[in-house]
């Protein structure tokens, strides 16, 4: 046993950052050797969205034990086989950002080069054709992939939509199972160490006081510990991303729940709409120097295709990231440690990735200054990522209709941003570096849908016999489409194991 072990973590908040990561860090309580308490206040309540997730939550899952159809089931939850776009290219155009791979690469050439060089010579269906997860969703199927990875089916791509709240009641039920202590209270002070500058302490309105050596962050937009006693100060992305307000409305389901998200491009933002077994969610990201608050309430609530459920709820954000996600004794989770508007659903995975991190990265009491640059090297990595792909849609449009695409059109983006498009741009190359979420086939997804075509293959792609190639092309198309007639309905899928447990 290390001398100087971490002995008593505290999580400032209980959102979905907060409960993750209180049923994630009892991996650290063999023996009993960490506290971990969890504070939070039912009078702030949560944000209460963020309600669509990626991939990689099944590795969390996975992690934690849980059994995925409990999981869906106890969150009302649903399934996700990606995201399709409205209006992003241009209005009255629509593609799909599927999960997994499209088609398959043949003699180290990757699809979308063989594609590439079919669609220019010929009318082609569109990408998504290729891709198990996106014709999977236009019939509104949904199966687990199999594993024999000679079928199609194996590249079947999926993660959740769930009620954001019995997610986080999900995940506090496993925390408190394994010894997490929560306590309700607001909390009004908190105090420093003279000597080395770490958060030492929290105080509750009723007196109490917390102690801790590790703080998680984990109270939302504010940063009550990483911001407003620390002030790590805040990395501003609105240049790139003007999006800073949003409004959210649930309504009743008009129908069976498809299996994926909507976001329809709108004037001077976007809408979601993420269908649970229950209600459908559904909110709007809007420029608040575009689109003032009244009007986006309404043009939501008129838009809604069920009866409304709750009151509008409004939020206003600033895109960008902490400038440390981890600060002294203080790591920052969730919305304290910065924001992304939720256009590819990557908040809850961030989220994910500073707790794998955290946990690769552990400190002791010491402290040691390598370890947290580390972590905030990577965390910036991450987040950055995340907003080029993210730009990418506001950028790659050949939309003129109001002002705000015409800014968006016509902004600079990041460096590294630019570096991309222009190698995608003349022959179509895309590369994943690093710790990088989104990997060629998510690229190549909006790229293609939003009209992006590149100007020349690469010339690894003549070596391939032309008649050959199209040949394959067409049978793979079919085996995607005759596999996804094969499968089940989503709501079928759902019934069969899944039916959720709460009304
Ligand atoms: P919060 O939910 O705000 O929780 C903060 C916690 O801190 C609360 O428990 C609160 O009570 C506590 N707290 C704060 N101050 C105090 C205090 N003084 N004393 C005691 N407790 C305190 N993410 C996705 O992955 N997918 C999505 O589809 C998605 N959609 C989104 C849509 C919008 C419009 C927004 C704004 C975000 C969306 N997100 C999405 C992001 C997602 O909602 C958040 O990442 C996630 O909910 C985590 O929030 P949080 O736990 O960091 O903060």
């Amino acid at each position: 046993m290390n001398a100087h072990a971490i002995r008593k973590i505290v999580i400032v908040g209980g959102g979905t950052a907060g409960w993750m990561a209180a049923a994630a860090l009892t991996t650290l309580r063999a023996k009993n050797a960490v506290e971990i308490c969890l504070v939070e206040s039912d009078e702030i309540g949560t944000v209460g969205v963020g309600e669509a997730t990626i991939p990689p939550l099944i590795a969390f899952n996975n992690m934690l034990g849980i059994n995925e159809d409990e999981f869906v089931a106890a969150t009302n939850g649903t399934f996700k086989l990606g995201i399709e776009f409205v209006n992003w290219g241009a209005v009255g155009e629509r593609y799909f950002h599927p999960f997994g791979p499209h088609g398959q690469d043949f003699r180290g050439v990757h699809f979308h080069q063989l594609y590439s060089r079919a669609a220019r010579q010929r009318a082609m269906p569109d990408i998504q054709n290729w891709s198990m997860s996106a014709v999977a969703a236009e019939l509104g199927r949904f199966a687990r992939p199999g594993p024999d990875a000679r079928l199609p089916l194996s590249q079947l791509g999926y993660a959740f939509h769930f009620d954001a709240g019995l997610y986080a009641l999900f995940l506090r039920r496993l925390a408190e199972t394994d010894g997490v202590r929560r306590v309700e209270g607001k909390i009004v002070a908190s105090a420093l160490d003279p000597e080395s500058g770490h958060v030492r302490s929290i105080t509750l309105a009723d007196g109490r006081e917390i102690e801790g050596d590790l703080f998680i962050d984990c109270s939302g937009f504010r940063g009550l510990l990483i911001e407003e006693k620390l002030g790590t100060g805040y990395e501003d992305w609105s240049k790139w991303l003007p999006c800073d307000r949003a409004v959210a409305a649930p309504c009743s389901l008009p129908d069976e729940p498809d299996p994926f998200t909507r976001s329809t491009a709108l004037a001077a933002g976007w809408q979601w709409r993420i269908p649970l077994q229950h209600r459908m969610g559904n909110g709007m990201v809007y420029a608040s120097n575009h689109l003032a608050r009244v009007d986006a309430e309404s043009m939501l609530v008129e838009s809604l295709e069920g009866d409304i459920l709750a009151e509008p709820r409004h939020l206003t954000f600033t895109a960008g990231r902490r400038r440390r996600a981890w600060n002294g004794n203080v790591v920052s989770l969730g919305l304290s440690s910065g924001f992304v508007e939720p256009l590819e659903s990557t908040s809850i995975h961030l989220i994910q990735s500073g707790i794998v991190k955290l946990l690769a990265l552990f400190p002791d009491r010491r402290f040691d200054p390598a370890e947290r640059d580390e972590y905030n090297r990577q965390m910036q990595t991450v987040f950055e990522d995340v907003r080029d792909f993210v730009i990418l849609h506001y950028k790659a449009t050949r939309r003129d209709d109001s002002e705000f695409w015409n800014y968006c059109r016509n902004m600079d983006v990041p460096d590294s941003l630019a570096t991309k498009f222009e190698l995608w741009r003349t022959k179509g190359r895309l590369f994943r570096e690093g710790f990088e979420l989104f990997g060629t086939a998510s690229w190549v997804a909006v790229l293609f849908g939003q009209g992006v075509l590149p100007l020349e293959t690469e010339p690894a792609v003549d070596a391939i016999d032309e008649d050959m190639a199209n040949d394959a092309l067409e049978k793979m198309r079919l085996s995607y489409r005759q596999m996804a007639e094969h499968m089940p309905g989503h709501a079928e899928f759902i019934a069969r194991s899944c039916t959720a447990s709460s009304g």
